[in-house]
């Protein structure tokens, strides 16, 4: 057999197993096959030398076209198995950009400072100014202006908590009013939110820290019907259009005469129910015209001005908007029971 057929027959054959090669090491296993040191197209052309000038001449030729078309099948084998892994790994490690991200909880206001914020709006929305006091307010503030006299039983250490001499947490929001008006001449008309400290056992309808808005018009002719006015246009604007409003007398040291406001009940509109303990009406808020001591005791003549103030507990408030029947709920930080508001 001559060199000639032998590369023909080389070619054909190497052709073939490089196109069959289904891996990079197969296909090298073909490239050594033929081109390696003992391979077989090196052999051949080992060989030339051993031929005569004719056939040396035609048989080098074709086994250099042959090396150079093995080398070149082999190079673009290589490359096509090279993509065909590259595509493969795309598939199998891809990421799915279209799969939902985790959601970050985000957190919201509590239902008792959301419906602080409102209160505090309704009043600004009939010329009331926020003001803010501190949590922690000197005993005159909270009881000696505000006319408790020595022995009333809020100002026992059993009921407050005071820190150090003449300090005490505030048990209302009450004694903003002495420093708003210690710092201003009348007409005086602000609101006052913000978190009071009793020590009350907890239960249903009490906590230890709890939240209150406070409210005081003082000026030359304020009446008692400013008062029922502003707090029956106020329960209206919170409570519904259809809210009924009445006043009981009631008792406070910082106001006389002093009342109670009570609301149709929001469950049976006044039929009686259950909530209401078939009354018909829900115990609101206490009010009343700022008794004229209080006056003293922030320099105001008690002669020629009046003024009236109102107090609501904001959690309560919370709970008769919401339907709550424990107040301990909304300090307990439950997120299944938060996640409703
Ligand atoms: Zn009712």
């Amino acid at each position: 057999m001559d060199l000639c057929d032998e590369a023909t027959s080389a070619r054909r054959a190497a052709t073939s197993e490089i196109a069959a090669a289904k891996t990079l090491d197969e296909l090298e296993a073909a490239r050594v096959k033929y081109l390696g040191r003992k391979g077989l197209l090196t052999l051949l052309l080992r060989n030339l030398g051993k031929v005569g000038p004719e056939e040396r001449k035609e048989a080098g030729r074709l086994l250099n076209e042959v090396k150079q078309e093995i080398l070149s099948l082999v190079a673009g084998r290589e490359d096509s198995l090279k993509q065909a892994a590259y595509s493969s790994s795309l598939a199998s490690e891809s990421l799915d950009v279209t799969l939902p991200g985790r959601r970050g909880a985000i957190g919201r206001v509590h239902p008792t400072l959301a419906v602080m914020d409102e209160l505090v709006d309704i009043f600004v929305g009939m010329g009331f100014t926020p003001v803010e006091g501190p949590e922690i307010e000197t005993e005159y503030n909270n009881f000696d202006a505000l006319n408790f006299p020595a022995g009333h039983p809020s100002r026992d250490e059993h009921d407050s908590f005071y820190v150090g001499e003449g300090y005490v947490l505030r048990t209302h929001t009450s004694p903003a009013q002495i420093r708003v008006m210690q710092a201003q001449q009348p007409p005086v008309r602000v609101v006052v939110p913000g978190r009071c400290h009793r020590r009350d056992t907890p239960d249903a309808s009490h906590v230890v820290s709890f939240h209150q808005i406070e409210g005081l018009f003082v000026d030359y002719d304020v009446s008692m019907a400013d008062l029922k006015g502003t707090l029956a246009a106020f329960a209206r604007e919170f409570f519904g259009p259809e809210t009924r409003v009445r006043f009981r007398p009631h008792y406070f040291p910082f106001t006389e005469p002093s009342a109670e406001l009570d609301i149709s009940c929001l469950v049976c509109g006044g039929k009686g129910c259950r909530v209401c303990k078939n009354s018909g009406w829900l115990e609101v808020l206490g009010c009343g015209m700022v008794h004229p001591n209080v006056f003293d005791h922030v320099g105001y003549d008690r002669a020629s001005l009046t003024g009236f103030a109102f107090g609501m507990g904001v959690d309560r408030v919370a709970m008769l908007r919401y339907g709550i029947n424990d107040m301990r709920l909304l300090y307990d930080n439950d997120l299944r029971f938060l996640d409703q508001f």
